[in-house]
């Protein structure tokens, strides 16, 4: 089933691609693991998906351990700044960065290991209260401009959440404004190249408006199974 799944929504980003004139290898697809097991990763690699998202630091961890480096961990998920160290030592990008202490933390344990952690700052482009994220676009900027100080951290870009929501203009004008927001940071001189956004029920708006990274879970591994706890499934 993942097979053919995975082959369904790489048909469907090529298409899309084609549509918009995008080239579609500029886009990265993080198939999003969280609650799925070993199983389900494995079977995703042998199709050929190397980038993998998880939104929990012991999910994440726990997986890392078993899976180790030939997966490109992404995280995507709230954190906590007491996590933050099991995070930086398996994820390769942290797309979940909504504030400068969390940015500082993580800087703080990434020179510990002599790394440098790439992040993206999580960006609340909704009115919809349950999403996370920086609000105002004048602390993403600060945030952003401070981050250049930190020297153990890359900024990658920019992540959001669209709304939950049918209403295909208020997802379009969700991404948009990420869009808009890392393209006047970068006139204004910072070079972020990733926008992360688009997920299973929205990811073909996202390619439209400029996605770099799709974050795509239950088109590829089915719906999620919440009865059974992660732990289970390793
Ligand atoms: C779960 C999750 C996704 C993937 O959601 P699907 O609807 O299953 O594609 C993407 N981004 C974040 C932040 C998530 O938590």
């Amino acid at each position: 089933m993942i097979a053919e799944n995975l082959k369904i929504v790489r048909e469907k980003i090529s298409e899309k691609c084609s549509a918009v004139n995008r080239n579609s290898s500029e886009i990265k697809l993080i198939a999003v693991s969280k609650n799925f097991g070993l199983n389900d990763i494995q079977t995703a690699f042998d199709e050929g998906l190397r980038d993998f998202g998880e939104n929990k630091a012991q999910e994440l961890d726990a997986k890392f351990e078993r899976l180790g480096n030939k997966i490109t961990w992404h995280f995507i998920g709230n954190l906590q700044r007491n996590k933050v160290r099991f995070v930086v030592n398996t994820a390769e990008y942290i797309h979940s960065v909504d504030s400068l202490l969390l940015a500082s933390e993580i800087n703080k344990y990434a020179g510990k290991i002599s790394k440098i952690q790439k992040i993206l700052l999580q960006v609340k482009t909704s009115d919809e209260a349950a999403k996370s994220g920086i609000v105002a676009e004048s602390e993403v900027r600060d945030i952003a401009f401070y981050c250049r100080e930190f020297k153990n951290i890359e900024l990658a870009g920019l992540m959001t959440i669209a709304p939950f929501t049918e209403d295909k203009e208020l997802i379009r004008k969700s991404f948009g404004s990420l869009r808009r927001i890392r393209n006047k940071l970068n006139s204004e001189g910072l070079n972020l190249k990733e926008l992360s956004m688009g997920m299973t029920s929205d990811f073909e708006i996202a390619i439209e408006e400029g996605a770099t990274m799709l974050r795509i879970g239950s088109a590829i591994f089915g719906e999620r199974d919440y009865s059974k706890d992660w732990k289970e499934k390793l």
